[in-house]
C-alpha cells in the first residue's frame, strides 16, 4: 500500500502553519525511541544513559516479580480483555486488584481504568452538570483543566495551593474541589489538611489526583494523604495511577461504594472502553505488594533527594520547594532549557527540558526525577553535569 499524503489537497486544518509557528517558538516537540534499559538506565540508538526523566520512582518498572506476574496472568487469561467491563472485560483478576487497593488505601470501593487521563476525564464528566461548580488549582494535570474547561458547569481556578483565594471564591453545596498530591512539573505537595477542612465547612465534594504521591510518600507507600495525616474520609475521590511509582500502566477511582457504583453506570470513558488485561491487573497486584513493604527503597530515595538538593544548591542553581522525587530546576528560557539538556545528554545524563505550554511562559526548567533504583553516584555523576551554574550558562 502506498502512504496517502494529503498535503498538497485543500484541507480544512492548518496542520502545518501550526507545526511551523511551534517550530519557530523553539517549542516544537518530537518523539524519540527508546531501548529499554531498566532502572536507572536508559539505552537510546545503542547508547546507554543515567536516566532522569522517568516516573519509575521506585525503580518497579522492570522488577522481576512484577515481570512474572504479567507473565503468569497473560498464560492464565490471554493478552488482552476482550471487552468492555460492563459485557465481558472484567476479570477475577479486576476484582481482586480493586479490593486490595481498598483494603491498602482505607477506602469503601474501587473502580478500575486504562489510565490516569481518562479516569480523570470520566470522573469530571460524569459527576459535573450545569447547576455544579468546579475549583480547582491552577497547576492541575492538563486531564483536569482541559475535560473541566469543556463541561458545562462553571470552573473557578485558584492560584497555586493559595487557600485563601479558595476560600473567597467558595459556594456552599455547590460542587467539586480537585487538587494534586503532588504536582507533577513543581513536586510540590497540595495543603490536604486545609483542602479537607475548606471542603467540609463548605459542604462541597473533594478530589485528590495523587499520580506522583502513591507509592512514594506515607506509610506503607499509601501517598500524599497518609503522609500528612489527613483522613481519607474526608476525601470524596481519590485518584491515583499505576503507570508512575507502581512501574506498570492504568489507573483507579477510589472513593465510596455509591460513587463506584454511579461511574460503572455512568462514566462513559469505562462503560465504552475495551477493559485493560488482566494480566496487567495480576502485575498491578504484584507491584502493590511490594510497595507496601519498601519503606527502604523510599528511605533511600529520601536520601538521594536530600543529596541532589544540597549538591545543586552549593552550584548556585535555583530549586523548586520540592522533597519529592521530581526536582524541577528552573532555568527561564526554552533555549537555554534545551541546550542545557543537550549538554547533559552529550555527558550520559537523560534529563528532560520541560516547555511552555505545559510550564508557565519564562519557567522553562529541566525535570530531573530521581528513584530508588539510582545510587549516591548516579546523583554525583548528574551533580558533576551540571557543573557551576554560573559556568552551565556560559556553555548555554
Ligand atoms: C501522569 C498523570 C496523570 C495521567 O495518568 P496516566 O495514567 O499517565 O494517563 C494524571 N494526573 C497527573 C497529576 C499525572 O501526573
Amino acid at each position: 500500500m502506498k502512504p496517502v499524503y494529503l498535503t498538497d489537497k485543500p484541507s480544512p486544518f492548518a496542520l502545518n502553519e501550526a507545526l511551523v509557528a511551534r517550530e519557530q517558538d523553539t517549542l516544537l516537540r518530537r518523539r524519540t525511541p527508546t531501548e529499554g534499559g531498566g532502572g536507572a538506565r536508559l539505552r537510546v540508538a545503542g547508547r546507554e544513559y543515567l536516566n532522569f526523566s522517568a516516573n519509575d520512582y521506585l525503580g518497579l518498572g522492570s522488577h522481576e516479580a512484577i515481570k512474572a506476574a504479567f507473565k503468569t496472568g497473560v498464560d492464565r487469561y490471554g493478552a488482552g480483555a476482550g471487552a468492555s467491563p460492563l459485557v465481558t472485560g472484567y476479570n477475577r483478576a479486576h476484582q481482586q486488584l480493586e479490593e486490595e487497593i481498598a483494603y491498602w488505601l482505607g477506602l469503601e470501593a474501587v473502580l478500575l481504568f486504562n489510565c490516569g487521563f481518562s479516569a480523570n476525564q470520566a470522573v469530571l464528566k460524569a459527576l459535573l452538570g450545569k447547576e455544579h461548580l468546579l475549583w480547582q488549582d491552577r497547576l492541575n494535570h492538563a486531564s483536569l483543566q482541559e475535560m473541566g474547561s469543556q463541561l458545562p458547569c462553571k470552573m473557578r481556578r485558584f492560584a497555586h495551593n493559595d487557600m485563601e483565594a479558595l476560600e473567597g471564591q467558595l459556594e456552599p453545596g455547590r460542587g467539586l474541589i480537585v487538587s494534586e498530591g503532588v504536582f507533577s512539573m513543581d513536586g510540590d505537595q497540595g495543603p490536604w489538611g486545609e483542602l479537607s477542612r475548606l471542603a467540609a465547612q463548605s459542604h462541597n465534594w473533594l478530589m485528590i489526583d495523587d499520580a506522583h504521591g502513591l507509592g512514594v510518600l506515607g506509610p506503607e507507600g499509601r501517598g500524599t494523604l497518609a503522609a500528612q495525616g489527613v483522613d481519607p474520609a474526608g476525601v470524596h475521590i481519590q485518584m491515583g495511577t499505576f503507570g508512575k511509582a507502581l512501574g506498570v500502566a492504568g489507573a483507579f477511582v477510589g472513593g465510596s461504594r455509591a460513587l463506584v457504583d454511579y461511574l460503572v453506570n455512568f462514566a462513559r470513558h469505562y462503560v465504552y472502553s475495551t477493559h485493560m488485561p488482566a494480566a496487567q491487573a495480576c502485575a498491578v497486584s504484584q507491584s502493590i505488594t511490594l510497595v507496601r513493604t519498601a519503606d527502604e527503597s523510599r528511605a533511600h530515595l529520601q536520601q538521594l533527594i536530600t543529596r541532589f538538593r544540597q549538591g545543586a544548591g552549593q552550584l548556585g542553581w535555583t530549586l523548586g520547594a520540592s522533597e519529592t522525587p521530581i526536582q524541577p530546576l528552573l532555568v527561564g528560557e526554552s533555549r537555554a532549557a534545551l541546550a542545557l539538556s543537550e549538554r547533559l545528554r552529550e555527558r550520559g545524563l537523560w534529563v528532560g527540558a520541560i516547555r511552555p505550554p505545559t510550564v508557565p511562559a519564562g519557567t522553562a526548567r529541566l525535570r530531573i526525577t530521581l528513584s530508588a533504583a539510582h545510587s549516591e553516584q548516579d546523583v554525583d555523576c548528574l551533580l558533576d553535569g551540571l557543573g557551576m551554574r554560573a559556568e552551565g550558562l556560559r556553555h548555554v
